[in-house]
């Protein structure tokens, strides 16, 4: 199927039932009003000459027009470049030189930038871009000008479409550095938000609370494409995550399931007023995107009342979701690993420099292979060679186990494990381990310079609210529980992590930061 058909078959069975909700803007639609608009904006787009293939670019947060727009462009066979709601100029400007963006729809901005400003001062350099659309000034002439475009070309045009067509590109999160575009087919796309809905056993009665942007894969494939393949209903909390906007959503839209990275969970649990909302209707909700810690997992699973929690790990290159528990597993295999390989995709764990298999429970590169994998990183032929070997395995760059059950554990990304005097330290071992504190709301542990040992470890933690941490306290904690060399040399209490709009963490920053001040 392409996106479009796939949309089109859901109206067919669930027209009359609610599709989408964006409770910043008032906006509710039913399945069948979702495909009316996605028709004149694809419309639009056709009369604004988008061709096949023309890349269309959005930069905006969670808004009603970035669902819309993203089968919009699916069916006129457009790809889709999500743009992040983060960028600056320089980052901005690179994206759409990079992907050849003609057409952008664009918000006026988002926590105080000013989109249209930055715009103009990127847009005499990028010269292929010929229009750009301000939602919140544009959105209905976009509409309007749809009726000038001719409803059979249309059809004609989403005839035209194959399943294996590009249709987006994703610029990764900038976690470990400069973001790449990751260029993908409506069959990645679609079939991996599918089978998470499978997994998660998600039907016409499910609403689902998206508070993770669109801009990334976790909410346009994970969250809306699971949600619009099964006829359950999107329910977006805001533009910005905010944890009250997300509890407040989840109580008075009924709620059977919500996503989030490990930190915004993490708010919402520590949030002075978690406990006046009432969370009972929640069943299931994935964690993913970094290392989810048990103690979170557990919290999740009993104060928030979602039994069928599970986490997923992937990444924007494989579509992105490779592994995930099903809701049968056991729950301490639900809260203490990634799950097992998902339906119709290979995993396999190697030995990173001799390429071989490595034995049940040693740590190696997780590879992947299957119908998920990226057609490549988008005018990038030489990333692409070296992140997706002939025999077709994306090699992902993170470390995992696996058990002789087939459940994957990720112990940390290649580039984040620390060396110190000969010895290898997972610093996900020792967060886990600092997440036992009573104390810790959140803590991430990096490895920095050090002329003896070649690196030390160093641990940044946030203190729960109300709660004093001290340097001696914590050590004396770690004393005698986790070797001496585990045990962090530095500790810096902060408030909050340098963190990208996903909201994962940037340990590269965080090194930056921590080498200039230790001098
Ligand atoms: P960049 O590639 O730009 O540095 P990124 O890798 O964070 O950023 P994404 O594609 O959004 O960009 O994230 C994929 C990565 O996130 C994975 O490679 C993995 O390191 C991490 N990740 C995802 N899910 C999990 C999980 N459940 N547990 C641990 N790590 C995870
Ligand atoms: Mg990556």
């Amino acid at each position: 199927d392409t996106l479009g058909q796939n949309l089109r078959r859901t109206v067919e069975r669930y027209g009359e039932r609610e599709a989408l909700v964006v409770r910043s803007q008032g906006f509710r639609a039913t399945y069948r009003q979702l495909w009316e608009l996605t028709t004149r904006v694809a419309l639009g787009l056709m009369a604004a000459g988008v061709q096949k293939g023309d890349r269309v670019g959005i930069w905006s947060p969670n808004r009603f027009e970035w669902v819309v727009t993203q089968y919009a462009a699916a069916r006129v066979g457009a790809i889709l470049v999500n743009l992040n709601p983060a960028y600056k100029t320089a980052e901005l400007e690179y994206a759409l030189v990079q992907s050849g963006t003609s057409v952008l729809l664009l918000s006026r901005g988002f926590r105080q930038a000013n989109y249209r400003q930055m715009l103009e001062e990127v847009r005499p350099r990028c010269p292929q871009l010929r229009q750009a659309l301000v939602l919140e000034d544009d959105w209905e002439r976009l509409l309007a000008s749809g009726e000038r475009a001719s409803a059979r070309e249309l059809e004609a045009r989403e005839a035209s479409l194959q399943f294996d067509d590009p249709i987006n590109i994703q610029y990764t999160s900038g976690t470990t550095g400069f973001p790449k575009g990751a260029t993908l087919s409506h069959h990645n796309v679609l079939n991996n938000g599918f089978f998470v809905g499978e997994v998660l056993r998600y039907g016409p009665e499910d609403r689902v609370c998206i508070p993770v942007p669109f801009y990334h894969c976790f909410g346009m494939v994970m969250g809306n494409l699971a949600c619009t393949s099964h006829g359950a209903c999107m329910v977006i909390p805001g533009e910005a995550f905010e944890p009250l906007a997300v509890l407040e959503a989840v109580q008075a839209e009924r709620c059977t399931s919500l996503y989030g990275v490990p930190t915004m969970f993490i708010g919402e649990l520590d949030h002075p007023r978690f406990g006046e909302f009432d969370l009972s209707t929640l069943r299931t909700g994935i964690m993913a995107g970094s290392p989810c810690p048990v103690e979170v997992m557990k919290n999740v699973q009993s104060r928030m009342n979602m039994r069928e929690v599970t986490i997923c790990y992937g990444m924007t290159e494989t579509s992105p979701v490779s592994t995930q528990s099903s809701l049968d597993d056991p729950l301490d295999r639900r809260v203490s690993t990634v799950g097992r390989v998902h339906p119709h995709v290979e995993v396999k764990i190697v030995d990173a420099e001799t390429g071989a298999v490595v034995p049940q429970g040693t740590p190696g590169e997780l590879c992947t292979r299957g119908y998920s994998v990226m057609l490549g990183y988008w005018n990038n032929a030489e990333a692409t060679r070296l992140a997706i070997d002939t025999a077709g395995w994306m090699h992902t760059g993170d470390l995992a186990t696996m058990d002789a059950g087939g459940y994957v554990k990720i112990v940390g990304r290649i580039k984040d494990m620390i060396i110190r005097g000969g010895e290898n330290i997972y610093p996900r071992e020792v967060e886990e381990f600092l997440h036992t504190h009573p104390g810790v709301s959140e803590t991430q542990v990096i490895g920095v310079p050090s002329a003896k040992y070649g690196e030390e470890v160093m641990a940044w933690v946030k203190a729960k609210p109300g709660v004093t941490l001290t340097e001696a306290e914590l050590v004396a904690f770690c004393t005698g529980r986790i070797s001496t060399f585990k045990v962090p040399r530095y500790w810096k209490f902060v408030g909050e992590f340098p963190m990208t709009v996903t909201g994962k963490v940037q340990k590269f920053r965080m090194r930056e930061v921590s080498v200039a001040e230790l001098g």
